[in-house]
């Protein structure tokens, strides 16, 4: 949200002099106290300003990056995560590498036959199966995945920082989002760098 200059002056009178009446910040800008009201309720709203009844108009204190932070800390899993995409542990590393150009993802996971999480594939990981082997065709992609119990996982009710922070710890590029059942892990979603992007870009949009 970016501040009218004459919001800003509002900002600056009742920080220093705070609490102040409606009446008095009006004065001390030489407009009416009704010209004032549409952005002291924006500025109230905005969380920049506390009102307080018979009392006036403090500064609360928080700034535009803190305003974000609170917002980004309420924010889990289950608003962002995407579809994700799944091959079976029996695919080949030829059908891993069409999977991954048809659907536009970096990452791929591999289920079993009961449709639960046995492994990841990166890029990179398809990019050395390649090398110097001919026949992509005969190699099965649970010869060349990162597998369970190495995964790195989240669940939809998870904070979406915290997920964001596993992707910068573990240094991967993407999580998958899953549900725990008698048979293993669904997967339901996946959370990449790509939406913790595209979170970053609201947010300010949305100020
Ligand atoms: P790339 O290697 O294509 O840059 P990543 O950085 O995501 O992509 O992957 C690095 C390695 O980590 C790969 O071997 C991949 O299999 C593995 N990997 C990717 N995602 C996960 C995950 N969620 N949990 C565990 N390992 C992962």
């Amino acid at each position: 949200m970016e501040l009218s200059k004459r919001q800003e002056q509002i900002i600056e009178i009742v920080k220093e002099n705070g609490p102040i009446t409606g009446e008095k910040i009006a004065e001390r800008l030489s407009l009416s106290r009704a010209t004032l009201r549409p952005d002291l309720a924006i500025l109230s709203m905005a969380d920049f300003l506390e009102a307080r009844p018979r009392v006036g108009y403090f500064y609360t204190g928080k700034r535009m990056s803190e305003l974000i932070t609170n917002k980004l800390k309420d924010y889990t899993v289950s608003e962002f995560s995407s579809e994700p995409v799944l091959v079976k542990e029996e695919s080949s590393v030829n059908d891993a590498i069409s999977s991954m150009f048809l659907s536009d993802v970096g990452t791929l996971f591999v289920v079993n036959g009961d449709a639960c999480l046995v492994g990841v594939l990166s890029r990179k990981d398809l990019l050395r199966a390649s090398l110097g082997n001919q026949n992509l065709n005969e190699i099965p992609v649970h010869i060349i995945m990162t597998r369970m119990p190495n995964i790195k996982m989240c669940t939809v009710g998870d904070l979406l920082i915290h997920a964001a922070r596993k992707l910068i710890d573990n240094e991967i590029d993407c999580l998958p989002v899953v549900k725990n059942t008698a048979l293993g892990n669904q997967v339901i979603g996946r959370i990449s760098k790509t939406n913790i992007t595209k979170v970053f870009v609201a947010l300010i949009q949305e100020e």
